[in-house]
């Protein structure tokens, strides 16, 4: 039996389980893979994937890290195609089934890149993170950013300044710009522009990116 084929059965049983279905004739409809599902369902305990007991079907650790990647394989396929490129579902749901099984691991963490770390497919079901998921949550929600890395029209407080423009420091200072005050971010095209108490204050982006912030809760 194809490799297609096991795929389809392991994103099978995944779904049926956030269902909350573990049965077979209900794993067997949503399958829709005909006479051949008893088939492919023997061979996949057989690879040892699943488990069935009393009718049920369960993932062996196995079975639940391959399906997982299957899964996400498929729903960020579907979201590509949907989002990226309009397809209709009927379409975006077809071309999943095919891209799924032959993007590499590399090109699917691209895509997922690609896209923002899409949380769920188009049907709303969650779509399991990567690491590239992880590195991303990482590396946007630090506690201290460059300033340059906050959205316009937020206030932050300056935590610490990185000291290799000296002379303009010293003047910064003056209007209030050091650590512990509080800024707010007005613009960043065609140049940064910030606030700080009173004074509008426009900054060059090198001395932006010197500045670290930690975002304040929005008043
Ligand atoms: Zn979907
Ligand atoms: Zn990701």
């Amino acid at each position: 039996m194809s490799d297609t084929h096991i795929d389809h059965i392991l994103r099978t049983i995944w779904t049926a389980r956030e269902d909350s279905h573990f049965d077979i004739p209900y794993i067997r409809e949503l399958a829709n893979e005909g006479e051949l599902f008893d088939q492919l369902l023997a061979e996949i305990e057989n690879k040892g994937m699943i488990v069935i007991r009393e009718n049920e079907v369960h993932f062996t650790p196995q079975g639940e890290y391959l399906a997982e990647k299957i899964i996400r394989r498929h729903r960020l396929s579907e979201r590509l195609f949907a989002d990226v490129f309009d397809a209709a579902p009927t379409t975006y749901e077809q071309l999943a089934c095919s891209f799924e099984h032959i993007i590499s691991p590399e090109v699917t963490e691209s895509v997922c890149t690609f896209l923002g770390h899409p949380k769920v497919c188009p049907h709303n079901r969650p779509i399991p993170s990567g690491k590239c998921c992880l590195a991303y949550t990482n590396e946007i929600e630090p506690v201290v950013q460059k300033l340059t890395q906050i959205p316009v029209g937020e206030n932050a407080r300056i935590v610490y300044m990185l000291p290799s423009y000296q002379k303009r420091w010293k003047q910064l200072h003056q209007y209030g710009l050091y650590p512990g005050n509080e800024i707010k971010l007005i613009q960043k095209k065609p140049s940064y522009v910030v606030q700080i108490g009173e004074t509008t204050l426009a900054l060059d982006t090198e001395i932006c990116q010197e500045i670290y912030v930690k975002r304040l809760p929005k008043q």
